[in-house]
């Protein structure tokens, strides 16, 4: 199941929500809850992996 955790402070309307699979590398950051939904359960789907979706600020930047 998809799980919402909060990284930061609710800042702006302009969020960004990182998914992320507990299993693998796969990581992807969409400007859209539900895009974040969709992709989260297609990969759950299909590779029975956990998947959380992160909400993150707009500024976020893991480089
Ligand atoms: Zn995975």
């Amino acid at each position: 199941m998809l799980t919402n955790r909060e990284s930061a402070e609710t800042t702006t309307e302009s969020k960004r929500f990182l998914v992320k699979c507990e299993s693998c590398a796969f990581e992807h950051t969409v400007a859209d809850r539900d895009e974040a939904a969709v992709i989260g359960s297609d990969h759950q789907r299909e590779t029975r992996h956990e998947v959380v979706a992160l909400e993150v600020p707009p500024a976020f930047d893991r480089s």
